[in-house]
């Protein structure tokens, strides 16, 4: 069998929320295969009925990807098609399937996606917030301590962060936001999008924690929460920093002068080190 006469691996986008948004390619396309892989095949019964949609379905999650990925491949040399689809949006983001997509397509199978519905490109679509360049991040850490870690790696970041994030975790996460990028630094919270309940406001950091502390809705439902970029203006961290390596550099090497001055300024080791190498540079 060689690749030309294999099946083909579609990749298609599932509603967020509202139904309207399932594209007649989608439709067409998981009506025409004879298999599709869906996450968790309760889960997708009753959009699939409710779309006419009879195709046999198979369970591909995160527990069984691996395995599950070989016999499909078997299949689609076999000269089937399979669709994968995941309980809501687009496949593979912070959803199963790059497992299976990367192990196809290095065997020669066409990959097709059909692309649809997005959480966080919707939400991004309509915060208000930088939309030029910008950092998917995924889910961040459950515990408070890693969450903290994870986020004070992204303070310098000039990029849009945008997060998903549990709608239990919200308050806490939004706290430790306000602490690590500031009251004033823009975020937005998007919430239950394209569905009954939609809400998307966009505030500095610390008003949004009143509003979502002072109204429960708000920490129900999925979100998704975006943060604008740190400013390239040079914080007074960076200044002291800049000024403890200046007077270092031209005694020390590199990482020693960067270890210095971040035990005197309280700043990390490599963001100490990334400007003293830029430093040396000028
Ligand atoms: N593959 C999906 C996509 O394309 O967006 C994401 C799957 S991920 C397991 C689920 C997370 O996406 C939710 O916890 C939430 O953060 C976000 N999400 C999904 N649907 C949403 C919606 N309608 N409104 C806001 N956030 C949503």
């Amino acid at each position: 069998m060689t690749a030309s006469q294999a099946g083909q691996l579609f990749v298609v986008a599932t509603p967020i929320g509202n139904l309207s948004d399932f594209s007649q390619r989608a439709i067409d396309a998981l009506k025409a295969v004879d298999l599709i892989a869906a996450e968790d095949t309760r889960h997708s019964k009753p959009l699939l009925q409710h779309f006419a949609i009879t195709t046999p379905l198979q369970s591909l999650h995160e527990h069984n990807e691996q395995q599950r990925s070989e016999l499909l491949l078997q299949r689609l040399q076999a000269g089937e098609s399979i669709a994968l689809i995941s309980d809501a949006g687009t496949p593979l983001i912070s959803d199963p399937g790059y497992r299976l997509v990367s192990l196809v397509k290095a065997e020669g199978v066409r990959v097709v996606p059909v692309p649809g519905s997005c959480a966080l490109i919707t939400a991004l679509s309509a915060s208000g917030i930088a939309s030029d360049r910008f950092s998917f991040e995924g889910f961040l850490p459950p515990k408070a301590g890693a969450r903290r870690q994870a986020l004070s790696q992204l303070k310098n970041e000039q990029r849009t962060l945008i997060f998903y994030e549990s709608p239990r975790r919200l308050l806490d996460t939004l706290k430790d936001c306000v602490e690590i990028f500031g009251a004033e630094r823009r975020a937005c919270l998007a919430r239950e999008l394209t569905k009954i309940h939609e809400t998307i406001e966009t505030r500095p950091l610390l008003e949004l924690v009143d509003w979502v502390s002072g109204d429960s809705n708000q920490q129900r439902g999925e979100c998704v929460l975006l943060i604008e970029g740190a400013s390239d203006a040079v914080t007074a961290d960076e200044q002291e920093m800049q000024r403890v390596l200046t007077l270092l550099l031209p005694d020390l090497p590199v990482k020693k002068a960067a270890a210095i001055a971040s035990g005197i300024t309280g700043c990390s080791k490599n963001e100490a080190y990334q400007l003293a190498l830029k430093l040396q540079q000028k």
